[in-house]
């Protein structure tokens, strides 16, 4: 993939609904590129009117196609049709994520689109391959459970990573039969509806999936709160979550799956193995995407007999990022969403100053031509535990670094009051990994690693503010899915 021109990009900017674009009679919207800052877009917002069409028209559509009552084997194979348009679109879908999102083009060309994809082959081999059951009753009664599609799932995506957090969302609720109504976020909204526009061709019956653009207010509200939308599944922030959980309750108590933040440590023992190593793997958890992921281990709790040699290596590491328009093939480092996320991460770091922190790298924004918000790897080390970098999830490229002295002291300090989405293990004590997996309050534990792989079966959430529920694995279908319960006398 070679460097391309933003300005040459064409693209449809309507809410799809219904397998046509349509332009939404709401307010205006402004979309601007992240690594410049320049406005290059605009969306037509869907009000309360035009969610409650598509979420009417996806409810037809899902019973009147027979997307819902097909063998499940048929929506596979359209499952997997769509993944394989998914891959003949790379080059125009990574053209798409790299104007307006923090995604550098290699990037989305050698992860994003093939991950979308991925997810998806792995919810179309779902399709056909889970039963209910038949329970133990009397001998002339038949008891069963069956699971059927909710019917139409109301799914809100964010804006670090909108390729993949739509194909999690969609994959597993169309595989078991639902129709989707998908809102990306309105500051990433168009690769989302061109995924649509491939289900469409795939021949997922038109209708099936539709994507409502505009603000969590507005059209995330009318969403969550439309009586036909009868499941939510939602990725953001942990405060967002917990109103659509409320609005969710008072308006059809609805399940929700919700997939929040995180402020997730990193323990690295005296024995954790080659430091270089060990360096790169905490540098990469908390500078992907410049930190703008709700797994980022943004926390390091080390052990004192490692913590200085491992501090300088994170130093000399901290010093290599440059920034670079993401439509350049060369470029790496991601810049933050925008000028109110970069406002955000620097007030935190000169609030976690102000507290006592010391920055021993970065700490600033990189000088960069346009309006792009790039913000150096930072790193703040002597923060107390109420230190506000320690605290809150600040979705920028900060690490804060605390020293322990023991594995008691290390699990006291990795443990926080509001979030428990993810915790890296670095240690080759078997033993002790064992020890720390049990102790921490983490839905994922990564021992000698810090990063997802390609390998679907491992569901991905979060304990306590961090969510409920799960995305991925063969949890995000069954989750997908109603039980109901049959007795037959005969
Ligand atoms: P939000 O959680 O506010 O937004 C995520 C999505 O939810 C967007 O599509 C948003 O739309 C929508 N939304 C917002 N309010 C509502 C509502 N009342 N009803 C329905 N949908 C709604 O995150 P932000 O984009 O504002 O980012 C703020 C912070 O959240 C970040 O700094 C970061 O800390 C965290 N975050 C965490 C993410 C994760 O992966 N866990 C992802 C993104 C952010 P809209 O964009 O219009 O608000």
């Amino acid at each position: 993939m070679s460097d391309f021109d933003p300005e040459k990009i064409t693209f449809s900017s309507g809410n799809y609904i219904n397998g046509e674009y349509i332009s939404a009679p709401g307010d205006s919207l402004g979309v601007k590129r992240p690594s410049d800052g320049q406005l290059y877009a605009e969306i037509h917002q869907a009000d309360a009117q035009t969610v409650d069409a598509a979420v009417t028209l996806a409810e037809a559509a899902r019973i009147d196609s027979g997307w819902s009552t097909c063998s499940p084997r048929e929506r596979g194979a359209a499952l997997f049709r769509w993944a394989d348009l998914i891959d003949g679109d790379s080059e125009y879908l990574a053209k798409l994520e790299a104007v307006g999102s923090t995604r550098p083009i290699t990037d989305v060309i050698n992860h994003e689109v093939p991950f979308t994809a991925a997810a998806i082959r792995f919810y179309a081999e779902c399709a056909d391959k889970y039963s209910g059951d038949v329970l133990p009753t009397r001998k002339n009664s038949l008891g069963m459970l069956i699971n059927e599609p909710y019917g139409v799932i109301g799914a809100i995506t964010p804006w670090n990573f909108p390729l993949s957090m739509a194909s999690w969302k969609c994959g597993p609720a169309l595989a078991a039969g639902n129709a989707v109504v998908l809102k990306p976020s309105e500051l990433t909204p168009f690769s989302t509806a061109r995924l649509a526009e491939l289900a469409v061709r795939a021949g997922i019956p038109a209708g099936v999936l539709n994507v409502v653009q505009g603000s969590g207010q507005t059209t995330g509200n009318a969403l969550v709160t439309h009586p036909l939308i009868r499941k939510v599944s939602f990725t953001g922030s942990t405060v967002t979550g917990a109103a659509i959980m409320s609005q969710a309750a008072l308006h059809g108590t609805k399940p929700v799956t919700l997939e929040l933040g995180g402020k997730s440590p990193q323990l690295v023992f005296d024995d954790a193995g080659d430091i270089d190593e060990v360096a790169d793997r905490i540098f990469q958890g908390f500078t992907a995407n410049a930190g703008q992921a709700c797994v980022s281990g943004t926390r390091l709790i080390v052990q004192r007999g490692i913590a200085a040699a491992l501090t300088e290596k994170l130093i000399a590491l901290c010093q290599q990022p440059q920034p670079g328009m993401t439509w350049q093939a060369s470029s790496r480092y991601s810049p933050l969403i925008d000028q109110r996320q970069g406002e955000k991460v620097a007030s935190i770091v000169a609030a976690s100053v102000a507290q006592g922190a010391e920055i021993l790298a970065g700490g600033q924004r990189f000088e960069h031509p346009g309006d792009g918000w790039f913000w150096q790897p930072t790193l703040l080390a002597k923060v107390a535990c109420d230190n506000v970098a320690v605290q809150q999830e600040i979705f920028g490229p900060v690490l804060t670094i605390q020293v322990f002295d023991d594995e008691h002291e290390a699990i006291a300090l990795a443990r926080h009051d509001v979030f428990g989405l993810c915790a890296g293990v670095h240690t080759l004590n078997l033993p002790r990994a064992m020890r720390l997996i049990n102790a921490l309050d983490a839905g994922t534990v990564w021992v000698n690693r810090y990063r997802r792989t390609h390998d679907f079966i491992i569901p991905t959430g979060g304990f306590q503010g961090s969510g409920m529920g799960k995305d991925l694995g063969r949890q995000a279908f069954e989750a997908s899915m109603r039980q109901k319960s049959v007795l037959i006398d005969f």
